[in-house]
C-alpha cells in the first residue's frame, strides 16, 4: 500500500469524496454529494463517461447504436429523476415513449405484446386465453397494491445486518394482508408464479422474457419481481428512450455535476485507493499520480476490482466473500444499420418497441441452462430494439438502426449445444457464425432481414467487458441477480448499504444493492450513506 511520503502535499486534498468510474450510479452519486455542497471528482478510465449506457457511431455515420442501456424506465421511475426533472430537461435531455412497448413473437406469424392501450391489449390475449384477460387485470390490480411496498423496498438502503437473502425486513410498512403476495413476487420463480396466474403459456412466456433481462430464467427463485414490475409499468406508461441516443442522459448529468462544481477527468484509470491509519484518503492513479481526499472515496466498481484497488486492506471475510462473487451469464450484442425495418410476420410487432424471441418457458429454460454451462445455444433468446420506430434521430432519413441484445452467451466456450461452431473461443469466426445463428433465428419470424442490412457490428461477451470493465463476462449487471447475492447480500452481507469496513471507503453500481439497471439507485443510497456519516456538510 502507499507510502504516506508519496502523497500530494499533506493536508492538501481538494476533495471531498472522489468517485472511481464514471458510470450512472457514480455520476448520481457525485451530483447529490455536490448540491450538498461537497467538492467532488469523478475519475472514468474510458475517454467518456457513462459505462454502460453509452451511443456510438457503431456502424456507418449517421446511425447511433445504445451499447448498452436502452429501455429507461428505470431512471424514470427513480427518486433521483423525480427531483431532478426540470435540472435534466434544461441540460436538453427529453424522453419519448414507446407505445406498444414489448411482446413476443410466436410461431405461425403470433404475437403477444403490452400496450397502453387496455382494449387493444385484452383483444390481443383473447387469441391465446379469454380467461387471460381476466386474470391479466388481475395482474394490473395486484401492482397497484404491491408496487408501493416494492418501490419502497428497491429505493431504501438494505438492512446494516446480516439478513441473508430475506428482502422482508424493509417490508415493515406494508399491510400484512399483502405479505402473501409480496412474499411470492419477492421468493418465486417465474415459472410458479406465471403459472398459477395465467392459463396461456404464450401469456407466461411472454411476461416471464422480462426475467432473462436478469440472470432470471424461468425457474429461478426470486426471478418474479422484475417480470412483474416492468409488465405492469409497460402496461401504465410504455417503454422511455432519450431522444437520440441514451448517451443524452449520461450528457446531461454529466452537465449537471458540473454545475454543482464537480469534476470529471476521462481517461484516466485508478489503480489503487490509497490507505493511510486505517482510512481510504485517497486514489493512485495508473500513471503513479495520487490524489487525495478528505471525506470519501466511493469505488463503482465490482467485487472483483475492488480487491483489486484495495489489496489486502479489507477485513478477511469480505477478500473472501469479493473472490466468491458469482457472475450471471454473458450476452451477444449486434448491432444493425438497416434499409427498413424488419417485416415482422406477426403485423403488431412492426410497431412494438421490443420484440422478444423467447416463445416458451422451456425454450428460455433451455437456452439459460446451456448458457450457464458453457454452451452456444442452440435456439438463442433475443431482445430485438426497434428504437428508429419511435426516435428517427438515430438514424438518417428513413434508414433505421436495430438493438439486437441476446443474452445467455457464454464468455468462455466450452460447447456449441447446436453441434455446427467448431472454435471454442471468441475468434472473427465463431462471433460471425454465432452471430449468423441469432440471424437466422430472426429472419424465421422476419424473413428478408438480412437484405436490409446496411451495416452490422457485433459485440460478444468479452467486446463488452472490454468496453466497460464491470460487464465481467459479457454479465450485463456485474453480478448474478439470484437471491444469495440481491437485497442484503449485494454485494456482502451486512455491508450492502454502500459503506464498507475500511472508513472512507464507500461502493456503488450494478453489483450493490438495489443492483443493475439504468438507474442511479445505489449511486443515491452511497450518496445518502455518505451524508449521514459525514453530519456536517461543506457550505457552497
Ligand atoms: C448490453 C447491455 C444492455 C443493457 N440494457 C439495459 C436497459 O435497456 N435498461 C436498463 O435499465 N439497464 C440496462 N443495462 C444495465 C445497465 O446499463 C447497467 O446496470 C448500469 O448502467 C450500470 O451502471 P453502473 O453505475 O454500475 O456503472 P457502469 O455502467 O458499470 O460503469 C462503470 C464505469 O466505471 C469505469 N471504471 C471501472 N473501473 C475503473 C477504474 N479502476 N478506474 C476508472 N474507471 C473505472 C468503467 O470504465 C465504466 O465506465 C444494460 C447493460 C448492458 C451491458
Amino acid at each position: 500500500m502507499t507510502n504516506p511520503s508519496e502523497s500530494v502535499g499533506a493536508g492538501s486534498s481538494s476533495y471531498d469524496a472522489i468517485f472511481i468510474g464514471a458510470g450512472i450510479n457514480a455520476l448520481g452519486g457525485a451530483i447529490l454529494l455536490g448540491e450538498a455542497g461537497w467538492r467532488v471528482l469523478v475519475l472514468e478510465k474510458n475517454s467518456t463517461p457513462g459505462g454502460s449506457i453509452r451511443t456510438q457511431p457503431l456502424t456507418l455515420p449517421g446511425f447511433h447504436h445504445d451499447i448498452g442501456a436502452i429501455n429507461l424506465n428505470l431512471f424514470i421511475g427513480s427518486p433521483f429523476y423525480q427531483e431532478h426533472k426540470e435540472a435534466l430537461a434544461r441540460k436538453g435531455l427529453r424522453f419519448i415513449v414507446a407505445d406498444p412497448s414489448v411482446g413476443s413473437v410466436f410461431e405461425g406469424g403470433r404475437f403477444l405484446g403490452i400496450s397502453t392501450d387496455a382494449e387493444k391489449m385484452a383483444q390481443s390475449i383473447a387469441e391465446f386465453s379469454p380467461a387471460d384477460i381476466g386474470n391479466w387485470q388481475n395482474w394490473t390490480s395486484d401492482f397497484q397494491e404491491c408496487a408501493p411496498p416494492l418501490f419502497q423496498l428497491f429505493g431504501s438502503p438494505a438492512p446494516e445486518t446480516e439478513t441473508p437473502d430475506n428482502p422482508f425486513g424493509n417490508l415493515d410498512d406494508a399491510p400484512l394482508s399483502l405479505l402473501p403476495k409480496l412474499k411470492a413476487l419477492l421468493m418465486e420463480s417465474p415459472r410458479s408464479l406465471l403459472s398459477s396466474r395465467f392459463e396461456s403459456e404464450e401469456m407466461r412466456a411472454m411476461i416471464a422474457a422480462w426475467g432473462l433481462h436478469l440472470d432470471h430464467a424461468p425457474d429461478i427463485a426470486g426471478g418474479s419481481f422484475f417480470p412483474f414490475l416492468e409488465s405492469n409499468i409497460d402496461a401504465l406508461q410504455g417503454i422511455s428512450l432519450a431522444e437520440g441516443g441514451s448517451v443524452k442522459l449520461i450528457e446531461a448529468m454529466t452537465a449537471r455535476l458540473h454545475d454543482t462544481g464537480g469534476e470529471l477527468r476521462s481517461s484516466t484509470m485508478v489503480e489503487e485507493v490509497v490507505v493511510e491509519n486505517g482510512r481510504a484518503v485517497g486514489v493512485r492513479l495508473e500513471n503513479g499520480e495520487v490524489i487525495k481526499t478528505s471525506r470519501a472515496v466511493v469505488a463503482g466498481v465490482t467485487p472483483s476490482s475492488l480487491l483489486n484497488l484495495t489489496g489486502d486492506q479489507l477485513p478477511a471475510p469480505i477478500i473472501e466473500r469479493a473472490h466468491q462473487w458469482r457472475y450471471g451469464p454473458g450476452t451477444m450484442m449486434i448491432h444493425l444499420a438497416l434499409s427498413d425495418l424488419p417485416d415482422w410476420r406477426a403485423e403488431e410487432a412492426r410497431q412494438s418497441f421490443y420484440v422478444h424471441i423467447g416463445p416458451s418457458l422451456d425454450y428460455m429454460a433451455r437456452t439459460y441452462r446451456e448458457g450457464v454451462t458453457g454452451r452456444l445455444p442452440a435456439e438463442p433468446y433475443c431482445v430485438i430494439g426497434q428504437p428508429t420506430l419511435y426516435d428517427p434521430t438515430r438514424a438518417p432519413k428513413g434508414k433505421h438502426v436495430l438493438w439486437i441484445m441476446v443474452r445467455c452467451v457464454p464468455a468462455e466456450i466450452k460447447d456449441d449445444a447446436a453441434g455446427d461452431i467448431i472454435g471454442r473461443s471468441w475468434t472473427t469466426e465463431v462471433r460471425d457464425a454465432f452471430a449468423d445463428r441469432v440471424l437466422d433465428k430472426i429472419e424465421s419470424y422476419a424473413p428478408g432481414l438480412r437484405d436490409k442490412i446496411l451495416a452490422r457490428t457485433v459485440h460478444t461477451p468479452l467486446d463488452l467487458e472490454a468496453l466497460n470493465p464491470n460487464l465481467v463476462g459479457g454479465d450485463l449487471v456485474a453480478g448474478s441477480a439470484h437471491l444469495d447475492q440481491f437485497y442484503g447480500n449485494r454485494p456482502f452481507p451486512g455491508h450492502a448499504h454502500h459503506a464498507l469496513p475500511l472508513p472512507g471507503l464507500y461502493i456503488c453500481g450494478a453489483s450493490t444493492w438495489p443492483g443493475g439497471g439504468a438507474s442511479p439507485g445505489s449511486g443515491s443510497l452511497a450518496a445518502e450513506r455518505i451524508l449521514a456519516d459525514n453530519p456536517i456538510s461543506r457550505q457552497t
